[in-house]
């Protein structure tokens, strides 16, 4: 073969090699999604019980999820339309209630989870609620489904070799999925993209399948995030190729950015509340720099914040105040760090926070990963004290608060302002106050007295601003 004819095949060899590779593929593919029943599989119906944790919430960095009691689960799969539907009615886990993830919950809580293609909404009180940071994982729980993965699989070109199906969905995960010698899948592994630690990795595990109406089903399934449980619940009822209709709301298509809406309210001089969403940040003005109080959410919500940050003062962030670990207050801290910012968190949540920042998002690349610059972080113990002289900050442990072992609140006592999370969120104006009241309250309450802060207003992450007084009066005092 001349050169020119070989290099010619050559060629032609790897360009066909992937499609070679994926044609033989296809083959056992198709044999495991017949195994499954998948071939004509379109929907499905499944309802059990069990546990569910609240991932990012654990009270400490390197500790198990919070666990509740899933009294009911009901899931329901569109994959032709990528439509999901998840409904769980949950009780407390655990006593005393301990982490976050809306914790503590009295009675019963349901739940209705929602996603379509791109979209990812909550139904709270009969209202659709956007929820796109909830995208990449419903994506994950659809597409890893028993049959999802199968069909995603197909989809994405996998590769199969000794049982072990690879592929990717590009931007969304990273899936290996194995089956057993009876071409069920019975093991699945995922990394999806996550704000807060870059790459999160998932590990599934389908066992004791059983068979409805040809469909084969496990009725056991167990998930861990991160290394930690997520989800354990036993499958009791399996309906194939059920009518499933999962509109996208029209506020959800609308809200196609929900977290890019920034609104400030001038507090006192030179302190501003950064409204907008569901979690406020507080910018606080000293003479030739700014403190920003929490970088939360994602990438999308904390530049935001900083670009707002930026029509209010020319003056450079010296520091951006983490109030604790959990994802939602910690999902803006690579973005932070991508602008070089230093971080400060309780001394519990550095080595995490250090570590967040030097981690890598390879699935979709974000702020941080495309930045040249990087953060550093900080850690306060029981209080710190910044000032330029005119004005003072005090940074405060809260201590001893269930809702998390390094949480932090802002102290201004000139203003008489206290900037906290979690602790206390105000209810809607002249509700009833929780019965019992709510322990991550009262102890904020029991911190106030122990460090005698005088406080006129407090300035929740989560929530109004409300004089102390509703505090007082939400925890019967
Ligand atoms: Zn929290």
């Amino acid at each position: 073969m001349r050169g020119a004819t070989r290099l010619a095949a050559l060629t032609l060899l790897c360009l066909l090699a992937p499609s070679l590779a994926f044609a033989q593929s296809r083959g056992e593919l198709d044999r495991i999604a017949k195994a499954m029943g998948a071939t004509n599989l379109k929907s499905i119906e499944i309802t059990g019980s069990g546990t569910n944790y609240a991932v990012g919430q654990s009270a400490v960095p390197g500790a198990p999820w919070p666990r509740f009691i899933v009294k009911s689960f009901t899931r329901a799969v569109d994959y032709q339309a990528g439509a999901m539907r998840d409904e769980y009615v949950r009780t407390q886990g655990e006593e005393p209630p301990r982490g976050g993830g809306l914790q503590p919950i009295r009675g019963e809580q349901r739940q209705l989870f929602l996603m379509s293609g791109d979209y990812a909404w909550n139904v709270v009180n009969e209202a659709p609620v956007p929820a796109p940071i909830t995208l990449a994982e419903r994506r994950f729980q659809l597409w890893t489904s028993p049959h999802g993965v199968i069909k995603a699989a197909l989809a994405n070109k996998a590769t199969v070799k000794d049982r072990v199906i690879t592929f990717s969905i590009p931007g969304h995960m990273n899936v290996r999925a194995t089956v057993d010698a009876k071409r069920l899948v019975e093991h699945v592994q995922a990394t999806i993209p996550n704000a807060v630690v870059g790459d999160l990795g998932y590990e599934i595990r389908y066992s004791e399948y059983r068979d409805f109406g040809g469909v084969k089903f496990p009725t056991k399934i167990e998930q861990s995030a991160g290394g930690f449980p997520s989800l354990d619940v036993t499958i009791t009822g399996v309906k194939p190729n059920v009518a499933l209709d999962v509109t996208v709301p029209e506020p959800v298509r609308q809200a196609a950015s929900p977290y890019a809406k920034v609104a400030s309210e001038k507090v006192a001089d030179g302190v501003w509340y950064l409204t907008g969403g569901t979690h406020h940040s507080v910018l606080i003005e000293l003479t030739d720099h700014l403190i920003l109080v929490e970088a939360p959410l994602n990438d999308e919500r904390t530049l935001a914040v900083l670009n707002e940050v930026k029509t209010l003062s020319p003056k450079p962030i010296k520091y951006v105040v983490n109030s604790h670990h959990h994802f939602d207050h910690a999902g803006g801290v690579r973005a932070a760090a991508g602008e070089g910012l230093t971080i400060l968190t309780h001394e519990v949540n550095r080595p995490f926070l250090a570590r967040a920042v030097g981690a890598a998002a390879t699935v979709s690349p974000d702020h941080l990963a495309k930045s040249s610059k990087k953060g550093t972080v900080e850690g306060v113990r029981d209080k710190q004290v910044l000032t330029d002289g005119t004005r003072e900050v005090e940074i405060h442990q809260i201590a001893g608060n269930p809702h998390h072992d390094g949480l932090l609140m802002v102290y201004l006592p000139k203003e008489r302002l206290l900037i906290q999370a979690d602790a206390f969120t105000p209810g809607p104006p002249n509700a009833e106050p929780p019965m019992p009241p709510n322990p991550f309250s009262v102890n904020l309450a029991d911190n106030i007295t122990r460090l005698g802060l005088s406080v006129d207003q407090l300035l929740p992450l989560h929530g109004r601003i409300v004089p102390l007084a509703e505090l007082t009066r939400a925890i019967g005092r």
